[in-house]
């Protein structure tokens, strides 16, 4: 059997059957030999190694059987140059282990690329738990139980990885984590938290809007058309942004009828249309309008969209917007279709989070700053900057955003240097994987 194809449940099964609880990949710094700890990962390690597209030497990647949920657990690192790596938790339902794998290499290094862009000290991070069949993960008894092991697991690897909330993790799972460890951002307001950043990931985005339309030469918001994929959290705030800046119109679309509702009521008697449509419905993107926001799900400007796009500038907060970066990014050039990259748009996410444990301030002018045009490395530079690389040249604006990111990756932070290396050579030396110091 190839574990690198088989379902998660049979990698669980392999590490048992080894009596393995621990073991983890990591990238030698100066051979850049990735090596596994234990035997039953060399199917893993032998497709890792030979992978060109999610694998860039990657400092390590972590895995765990959680001692209480059973669950396979898992922290990947890919860079720790500018700070210990940073990014969520995410639990999901994987077909196979290449999936789950595939998704922490992908989303650590896409996690350092937002951090540095954003300017945090900070490096590239991302947890990932794979849901297991037939479990009801909406048990609170289980949910506990997983997430003091996910902090368990996280204390272990001694601050090379902060972990934080993702999708499948609630802000109460994040109070389960901080009960088993100090590395983790993202918890609830009173156990002093940075509470729901869905306000101010609106306020980043449209800053980038109004830097991108600047660079295009097409003045401000005032009066534009502004399409929205979906009326969430993020949505529901730009709205009253966008609205302060006197647009012409906004339209809008949700396949939650209560989201659409609430949308509709709070904002009554503005230039709005929201509508409900059916769950594969992406109608909304063709909408006759100067700016396309997506603010619902991934993945949504691929080869089936793209042709029909109206907009001259896409820009919005959802996640890994393109299907396949350097195909939909080139499409979208090729329309002559702007596009501000989600990672450089939507910071303000991590920026509300990232740095809690200095304290909180209503209106944190550290935070704040993030949205001053002045600032070089506010979201209004940071996106004029990668517009006008990509203007320079011929390249699309996400493969330069890429690029700015990986500079900025190499920087190395200005008092603990690359500590998160020296960790991750701490726990080699010190055996981690062979789960004696699991003491927790
Ligand atoms: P949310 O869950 O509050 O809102 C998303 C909305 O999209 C929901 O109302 C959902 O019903 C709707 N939706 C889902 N599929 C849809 C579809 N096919 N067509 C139309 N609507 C659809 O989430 P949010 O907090 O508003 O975040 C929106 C996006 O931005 C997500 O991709 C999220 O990962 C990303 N993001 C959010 C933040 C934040 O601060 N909230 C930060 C960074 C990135």
């Amino acid at each position: 059997m190839n574990l690198w194809q088989a379902h998660p449940e049979e990698l669980i099964s392999a590490m048992q059957k080894a009596g393995v609880r621990r073991a983890c990949l990591t990238t030698d710094p100066k051979t850049f030999e990735l090596k596994a700890s234990h035997p039953v990962l060399e199917p893993l390690r032998a497709s890792v190694a030979a992978d060109k597209r999610d694998y860039h030497r990657h400092e390590g990647c972590f895995f765990e059987l959680g001692r209480e949920s059973g669950h396979l657990l898992s922290a990947c690192v890919h860079l720790t140059r500018r700070g210990q790596a940073a990014g969520g938790v995410r639990f999901f339902t994987y077909d196979t282990v290449e999936g789950f794998v595939r998704d922490g290499l992908r989303l650590s290094r896409g996690m350092g690329h937002k951090n540095a862009l954003a300017g945090l000290w900070w490096g590239g991070g991302k947890g990932v738990i794979a849901r297991r069949p037939n479990v009801d993960h909406r048990d609170p008894a289980l949910r506990r139980a997983l997430y003091q092991d996910y902090g368990r697991f996280v204390s272990s690897l001694r601050g090379c990885y902060v972990t934080a909330e993702d999708a499948g993790t609630t802000a109460d799972d994040m109070a389960q984590v901080f009960a088993t460890t100090r590395y983790t951002s993202c918890i609830p307001k009173v156990l002093g938290g940075s509470g729901n950043p869905s306000e101010l990931t609106a306020r980043g985005v449209v800053v980038a809007m109004e830097a991108a339309l600047d660079e295009m030469g097409l003045g401000t918001l005032e009066g534009k058309r502004i399409a929205l994929q979906g009326l969430g959290h993020v949505s529901f705030f730009m709205i009253r942004e966008l609205l302060e800046r006197r647009v012409g119109r906004i339209i809008g679309a949700d396949i939650d009828e209560h989201a659409v509702r609430k949308v509709a009521q709070t904002y009554e008697g503005a230039p709005l249309e929201v509508k409900v449509v059916q769950r594969g419905d992406d109608g909304i993107l063709a909408t006759e309008a100067e700016v396309l926001s997506p603010n619902a799900v991934g993945a949504i400007l691929n080869a089936r969209t793209i042709p029909g796009i109206k907009a001259k500038l896409v820009c919005g907060g959802a996640n890994n917007q393109l299907e396949e970066p350097g195909e939909d990014d080139r499409r979208l050039q090729e329309r002559g279709i702007l596009y501000v990259p989600d990672f450089l748009a939507n910071r303000m996410g991590i920026v509300n989070c990232a740095n809690e444990q200095y304290g909180y301030i209503d209106n944190d002018p550290a935070i704040l700053a993030h949205l001053d045009r002045n600032n070089s490395t506010g979201v209004y530079r940071r996106t004029q900057d990668v517009l006008h690389r990509a203007k320079s040249t011929g390249t699309t604006t996400a493969v330069e955003a890429v690029r700015l990111a990986d500079e900025l990756g190499q920087e190395l932070h200005p008092i603990f240097g690359h500590r998160g290396r020296q960790i991750i050579d701490h726990l080699l030396e010190t055996d981690w994987a062979s789960d004696k110091g699991a003491g927790l």
